[in-house]
C-alpha cells in the first residue's frame, strides 16, 4: 500500500528548485486555477485512489485468508479407543537391533507399523556404556546409569566389595523407579515377559507368578508372543495396561559374526515374523488399532576383529597396569587402582604412552578421570563407576595381555555417538501420527512417554517433560 500512496517527491540534492513551491510536489496535474479551490480532477484522483486502496485491502484479505486456510494441515490427533476399556502398552525390546538391520532384508510388518506409526527417523541413541542392562534400565525408568545405578552389566560395589552381575536381583542394585512399578503402584496391572529389573521387587511391585516371568533364555520366541496375546484374553480388571516383551536377537548373532553377516538377516527376519504374529493376534481379537505397541532395541553393534587390539602390557615402560585394578575392558576401560596410587598419575601416564605412537593403535584409547569424561556421557555422578575410565573408538578392543586367543565379532557398549551404536524406535498406536519421523531421541525419553499413554504420574526422571507432549497426538 506505501507505494501507492501518493508520496512527496523529495528532489535530489543537486537538483536546485526553480519555485520552492515545487520543491515538494503535490499531484503532477498543472493546475490553470488557484491553488485554494479544488478542480473536479483533483476529485476524479482522489476518489480513484480510495477505491483502489479500498480493492487492495479487500483483496489483500482475501488472499490472506487463503494462504493462511492452505498452510495449515489439518491436526492429526489421538484415535479413540474402540474396544478396550483403557490404553495398554506393550515394550519390545529386540536386543542389538542396529538401526538399519530394518533395511536388510524384507520386513514387511515392521515395516507396516513404521508406515501407520510414528519412528525416529535416524534412530534411536542409546546411553552411554551402550551395554544392555544399563540401557534396559534407562529406558524404563528415564534414568542415565548413573541414576539408576545399573553403570555396567557386571561392576563391583566399590564400599561392600560385593558384585553386581546380570543374575542380581535384589533391589539395593536397581535404583529408580521402573514403569512397571509406576503402573502398579498406581493401581493397575504390568506384566513382564523378560525385562533387566524386571524380577526386582520394588514398591508395590512383587513380580506375581500371573504377570512376571523368571528370566529362562530358551523359551521360544513364539511362546513369548503368544503368552503376552494371552493377556488380551482377560477380563478387564485383569488385563495388564502395560506389557514388555524380550528378544535376544539379533544381539547374539552380532556378537558371534559382526553387523554384516547373513546369520543377522536371517535373525531379522525372524524378528519381523514375531512382530507379524503379535499383530495378527492382536487384530483377531480386534484390539490392533487400540494397542499401543513400542518396538525398539537397546543399542547397535559394530564390528571387531583382532586386528583392532590394544594390550595394556604394552603401556609397562610408562606404568604397569595389575590386573586386579582392572574392573572391565572393552568396550569400557574402568580401571580402580589401590588408594595410594595417584589416580591423576595413572591417566597422565596411560595417556602419555597412548599417544607416543609407540603402542599399537594407542591413539584409538583414551583414558579420563571420570570427572573429566565429556558432560554428555553422564558418567560420573556414581560411586559405583570406577574412578578411571578409559573411551575406546569403536571397533577396537583392550586385553590385559597378548594371547593366542583369536576372533571376530561384533561388539557394542562404546560412546553413544558413533552411530553404529544407535537402534530403532518404532511406535504404533492411538496416540502416534501415521507415517511420522522424529528426530533422533535418548531413550531417557521413553518413560515420560509411555507414563502419558497409560495416563500416570511419572517419577522424577531424566527426561524433558516436554517431549512426551512433541512426540503423542493430542487426545
Ligand atoms: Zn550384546
Amino acid at each position: 500500500m506505501a507505494s501507492l500512496s501518493p508520496q512527496p517527491r523529495k528532489l535530489p540534492a543537486d537538483e536546485e528548485p526553480a519555485d520552492p513551491k515545487t520543491a515538494l510536489l503535490t499531484p503532477p496535474v498543472p493546475s490553470p486555477s488557484s491553488p485554494s479551490s479544488p478542480s473536479p480532477s483533483r476529485f476524479l484522483f482522489a476518489f480513484l485512489l480510495v477505491t483502489t486502496c479500498i480493492s487492495l485491502a479487500i483483496s489483500s484479505a482475501f488472499a490472506f485468508l487463503l494462504l493462511t486456510s492452505n498452510s495449515k494441515p489439518v491436526k492429526e490427533v489421538a484415535r479413540s479407543l474402540s474396544k478396550l476399556p483403557h490404553p495398554v502398552v506393550i515394550l519390545i525390546s529386540s536386543d542389538g537391533f542396529r538401526f538399519g538391520y530394518q533395511f536388510k532384508t524384507s520386513t514387511p510388518n515392521i515395516h507396516r507399523l513404521i508406515r501407520n506409526g510414528t519412528e525416529a527417523e535416524t534412530g534411536l541413541i542409546p546411553v552411554f556404556p551402550t551395554l544392555t542392562f544399563p540401557n534396559h534400565y534407562s529406558i524404563v525408568t528415564g534414568l542415565y546409569p548413573t541414576y539408576h545405578g545399573i553403570i555396567n552389566n557386571r561392576f563391583t560395589d566399590p564400599v561392600t566389595g560385593e558384585v553386581f552381575t546380570m543374575q542380581s536381583h535384589e533391589s539395593k542394585w536397581w535404583l529408580g523407579e521402573p514403569l512397571w512399578e509406576t503402573v502398579v503402584n498406581q493401581g493397575k496391572k504390568a506384566a513382564t515377559f523378560f525385562w533387566p529389573g524386571s524380577e526386582v521387587k520394588k514398591g508395590k511391585w512383587s513380580c506375581p507368578d500371573k504377570y512376571c516371568q523368571h528370566y529362562n533364555g530358551s523359551v521360544p520366541f513364539e511362546e513369548r508372543v503368544d503368552t503376552v496375546l494371552g493377556y488380551f484374553d482377560l477380563p478387564s480388571n485383569e488385563m495388564p495396561v502395560f506389557i514388555t516383551l524380550y528378544f535376544e536377537d539379533p544381539d547374539h548373532q552380532g556378537h558371534q559374526v559382526g553387523p554384516d553377516d547373513p546369520e543377522i538377516t536371517n535373525a531379522v527376519a525372524h524378528i519381523d515374523s514375531l512382530i507379524g504374529r503379535l499383530i495378527s493376534g492382536l487384530e483377531k481379537r480386534g484390539v490392533f488399532e487400540d494397542v499401543t505397541v513400542i518396538l525398539l532395541g537397546d543399542h547397535g553393534m559394530v564390528g571387531t576383529c583382532d586386528k583392532k587390539l590394544i594390550y595394556l602390557e604394552d603401556l609397562s615402560p610408562w606404568i604397569e597396569i595389575e590386573s586386579e585394578w582392572v574392573q572391565s575392558t572393552t568396550p569400557v576401560l574402568a580401571i580402580t587402582p589401590p588408594s595410594n596410587v595417584s589416580l591423576a598419575e595413572v591417566v597422565s601416564k596411560m595417556n602419555e604412552g597412548l599417544s607416543s605412537g609407540k603402542i599399537e593403535h594407542g591413539n584409538y584409547l583414551k583414558m579420563f578421570l571420570k570427572e573429566d569424561l565429556p558432560t554428555r556421557l553422564h558418567y560420573a555422578a556414581s560411586y559405583r563407576i570406577p574412578p578411571i575410565i578409559g573411551l575406546l573408538q569403536e571397533g577396537y578392543k583392550v586385553e590385559l595381555k597378548r594371547s593366542d586367543n583369536k576372533e571376530c565379532g561384533g561388539a557394542h557398549g562404546y560412546d553413544n555417538t558413533n552411530f553404529s551404536m544407535r537402534t530403532i524406535f518404532i511406535a504404533h498406536g492411538p496416540q502416534f501420527g501415521k507415517g511420522r519421523k522424529v528426530k533422533s531421541f535418548e531413550n531417557v525419553q521413553i518413560y515420560n512417554v509411555i507414563a502419558s499413554i497409560l495416563k500416570l504420574k511419572g517419577a522424577a526422571n531424566n527426561g524433558s517433560e516436554s517431549f512426551a507432549d512433541n512426540i503423542l497426538l493430542e487426545s
